[in-house]
């Protein structure tokens, strides 16, 4: 677990990038700029292209986001120091780390164990500790924890989770890429009172599928 002068200029490079591809938030992009993306990605074969913006395999059939899709979102919730937020799809961690690195406290939901397991015990390694992980199924969220101030879904949902509506703060943001195929449109919804929203697309995205229960696949 080695992080470089090299790395670190790489993610600087990277940080430009990405605010070249319009991400304006400084502390998104200082994020990107801090975090070493390199070290979530398990197969160190990939690691010399850790700092290029694409999504690269993580095991278990899944995939770390582009880091532009990653700004993209976190961009989109608007987020305030302190928030809670609740993130569905744990995955390598990336993500979580962004989060944390906004200054908001982060709840995460991961339903294949592998990934959960080595995401729990990796994250403390790297600073990362303080966000709560879940293994479970994020169609539910987590209503022990509710209500949220963001919620971010991280895989292509084919419709948005009732449960999740349910479980954000009036006010609140879901940033949620909804699509049965490959692709899926990025929705920005905004909860209004207790039973009406407002909703914006924001492009295309290419995600893993959110699938259902909690899966040994
Ligand atoms: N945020 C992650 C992205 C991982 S890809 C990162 O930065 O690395 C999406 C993740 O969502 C995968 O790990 C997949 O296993 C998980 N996932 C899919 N369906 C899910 C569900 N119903 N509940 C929770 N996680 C789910």
């Amino acid at each position: 677990m080695t992080d470089t002068y090299r790395h670190k200029g790489l993610r600087k490079q990277l940080a430009e990038i990405v605010a070249g591809k319009g991400i304006t938030n400084l502390k998104v992009l200082k994020a990107i700029e801090t975090i070493p993306r390199h070290l979530f990605i398990p197969d160190t074969a990939f690691h010399k292209y850790a700092y290029e913006d694409k999504p690269f395999p993580i095991g278990s059939g899944q995939t770390i986001s582009q880091p532009f899709t990653v700004a993209f979102q976190t961009e989109l919730l608007n987020l305030k120091e302190g928030e809670k937020v609740l993130e569905i799809g744990t995955g390598s961690g990336y993500q979580t780390a962004v989060l944390l690195e906004m200054g908001v406290k982060v709840f995460s939901i991961e339903r294949q164990k592998a990934l959960f397991d080595r995401t729990k015990d990796f994250l403390p390694k790297i600073g990362y500790g303080s966000a709560k992980l879940f293994y479970g199924d994020g169609y539910a969220g987590l209503p022990t924890f509710a209500p949220f101030d963001k919620i971010i879904v991280t895989a292509g949902a084919p419709f948005v989770p009732e449960d999740l509506l349910t479980q954000l703060k009036i006010g609140g943001i879901l940033v949620i890429p909804v699509g049965e195929g490959k692709e899926q449109t990025m929705k920005k919804i905004v909860k209004i009172d207790a039973n009406n929203f407002t909703s914006e697309e924001l492009g295309v995205f290419r995600f893993v599928p959110l699938l259902k229960e909690k899966g040994k696949d």
